[in-house]
């Protein structure tokens, strides 16, 4: 059942004799390491991170990332110790292993304002594209057999899945894995609005497949008779927690969504893409005001294709995307389409550098390396080196600047807080209030009615929310006492 031939199979190409080595090599040690231990399941724990290491080579990694996929939990979760790990593996796969054992403290506690810092938390904590990638095929298979997990923490990992790992996985093109995350964690987030959105399905996807089935024959009719070439032609259904939330900014009426299933062509070139796009509207009339051109205009993200919505003459409404065979692998895999195109040549190079554009202004890199491969390996992602992320005692993520102090954190929380701050505990110490804070402490605040602000610390606050209000109690403070010297003669 854990043949290490699938981890093969799954990676696209002939595998180097090196790279077969380690990968065997890290299944053999993590197998004995997890010797014995059982998931929730039942399963032996091994099978667990052997899923993890098939969809990262699925996911097109490289034989590093895949070996350490393998090793992700012997470290949080075997007696093996970090040293033995660097001694047979080396100081790269044990930096990625620890990546992924530190991204085990996030934890989403359901409170929506710090979604955004738990996601750039996520990343900052992460460190390198190599340990997010690993950490989401392991997200992926724990969502897979989340039915054996206690049920307010079954309800905690999907909803984290759903609010932070799918956004993380959009914002890297991975569309088709944002899909999947969102999918396998959707009935157990949010069980209601999932049983509504089957129940509205129902019998209308019957439908669009009679209507796709039509328009799919006459197009590749069409595209025979004017000698384009296809790759393939096939559709998909619309994920259903982005239908969910499209239902919801349409009054929950399914009819006017258009696009729960789309015709997917894919051809060779760019060029045939606009001529199979032509050819569409020549036969089918377009819905107005739905043709849009990612390939002229990339999504954000990167995404790129052709999407237009026609009547299909037989009374029913269908969407075509259009795009060449890497646009399709890359709105599947995203960033980590990359690495399976890496070696193709100069032009590609030139390619990805505008391509990830989105990546450098994310992340401010002084300079891009000349060799793609090195880019990639180099890509730490390191944009949220000048922030730091702190928890409150009940766990929610306060997002500061470097060398913050608890002065800070206090006024982040409340000014009122801030302003009567008397002395703060880190990481269960107590600790001075002017301290400078790191990543991950845990920071606790006890406040005083008699405790008030002074001059002195704007020496130790760095954010601009903290100074604003030290100084308004400094004008006010010296405006009563001026006030008072007044009433006092
Ligand atoms: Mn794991």
């Amino acid at each position: 059942m854990t043949d290490v031939k699938q981890i093969f199979n799954s990676i696209q190409g002939k595998v180097p004799k090196k790279d077969e080595e380690l990968i065997i090599k890290a299944y053999e040690f993590s197998k004995k390491a997890h010797e014995g231990q059982k998931r929730m399941s039942g399963e032996p724990y091994f099978i667990h991170v052997f899923e993890t290491a098939k969809l990262i080579a699925k996911l097109g990694m490289d034989a590093k990332t895949i070996a350490a996929g393998l090793l992700h939990d012997v470290l949080e979760d075997t007696l093996i110790k970090e040293s033995e790990m660097e001694k047979e593996f080396g100081k790269d796969i044990v930096f990625l292993v620890r990546g992924v054992t530190k991204l085990g403290t996030l934890k989403y506690r359901g409170h929506e304002r710090h979604v955004e810092s738990l996601r750039k938390f996520f990343v900052a904590i992460a460190n390198d594209l190599r340990v997010v990638i690993i950490k989401f095929a392991d997200r992926m298979h724990n969502l897979s057999t989340l039915q054996h997990v206690r049920e307010d923490k079954r309800k905690r990992i999907a909803i984290e899945s759903i609010e932070v790992y799918a956004p993380l996985a959009n914002r890297l093109g991975m569309g088709k894995l944002k899909g999947e995350i969102e999918d396998a964690a959707f009935p157990y987030a949010y069980p209601e609005e999932y049983a509504q959105v089957e129940e509205l399905i129902k019998g209308k996807k019957e439908l669009y497949e009679k209507y796709l089935t039509e328009v799919r024959n006459d197009l590749e009719k069409e595209l025979k008779k004017n000698k384009i070439k296809y790759v393939e032609i096939d559709y998909r259904m619309k994920h259903k927690y982005s239908l969910y939330k499209k239902l919801v900014q349409h009054d929950m009426d399914i009819d006017k969504i258009y696009d729960i299933v789309a015709l997917r062509v894919v051809v060779e070139t760019v060029e045939d893409c606009y001529r199979v796009l032509g050819l569409v509207h020549s036969i089918w009339k377009p819905l107005p005001g739905r043709i849009k051109d990612y390939i002229a205009v990339p999504k954000p993200n990167g995404y790129r294709s052709i999407h237009t919505t026609i009547f299909t003459g037989s009374g029913g409404i269908a969407e075509i995307q259009i795009r060449t065979r890497e646009m399709h692998a890359e709105a599947a895999y995203g960033i980590a389409a990359h690495f399976a195109y890496k070696e193709q040549g100069d032009k590609k190079a030139q390619d990805d550098k505008s391509k990830f554009k989105w990546i450098k202004d994310l992340k401010d890199l002084k300079h891009i390396p000349e060799d793609p491969s090195k880019f990639i390996e180099n890509l730490k992602m390191d944009v949220f080196n000048d922030r730091i992320f702190v928890f409150t005692p009940e766990g929610d993520v306060v997002d500061l600047p470097e060398g913050s102090s608890p002065i800070d954190f206090a006024y982040t929380i409340h000014s009122d807080i801030g302003n009567h701050i008397a002395s703060a505990k880190v990481s269960g110490k107590m600790t001075p209030i002017s301290t400078k804070l790191h990543n991950g402490d845990i920071v606790e605040i006890v406040t005083k009615k008699d405790a008030h602000p002074s001059n002195k610390w704007l020496e130790y606050t760095k954010t601009t929310l903290a100074k604003k209000h030290i100084r308004i109690y400094g004008e006010k403070h010296s405006l009563l006492s001026i006030l008072k010297s007044f009433g006092q003669k």
